[in-house]
């Protein structure tokens, strides 16, 4: 059993994390990792806002709760701009807490998939590793539209 919790950006704080929860469900995109293991969320919300200050305390209540694994949420990949202190968040959480960083929830969304396609926001070395396992095919980026 892995215990999860999951950080989004505070641009999308209204989010009913219906994406996020099918994904989990299917283990598709971040949580294809986890395809014969069982997995349970044991925390969610929001990075409080930029510059991210609620990543700070977060993860140790996540800890309290048994979670040994933050997925940064997809949506700090495909905002418009995308976060600019993913890398912050992903150095600072193992740092703090011994816990593991997975970049990624849910699958792109078909629509910001395209737009930033246009916009050549991933097209670099590091991009494209973190977007490696929420970038899908484009059957389930329509899906998840
Ligand atoms: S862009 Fe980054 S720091 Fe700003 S609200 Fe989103 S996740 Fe938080």
């Amino acid at each position: 059993m892995k215990r999860i919790g999951i950080i989004i950006c505070h641009r999308y704080h209204t989010c009913a994390a219906g994406k996020c929860l099918r994904a989990m469900r299917n283990r598709e995109g971040g949580f294809s990792i986890y395809k014969d293991e069982e997995i349970e969320l044991v925390g969610i919300t929001t990075c409080g806002g930029c510059p991210g200050g609620n990543v700070e305390y977060a993860p140790a209540e996540m800890k309290k709760n048994g979670a040994e694994i933050i997925h940064l949420a997809t949506g700090l990949m495909v905002g418009y701009p995308p976060c600019p202190r993913l890398e912050e968040f992903r150095k600072f959480i193992p740092a703090k807490y011994g816990m593991q960083v997975v970049i990624g929830t849910h699958p792109i969304p078909k629509s910001y998939y395209e737009t930033h396609s246009q916009l050549g926001t991933w097209k670099s070395e590091i991009w494209g590793e973190r977007i490696k396992a929420v970038i899908t095919d484009e059957e389930t980026r329509i899906a998840y539209n």
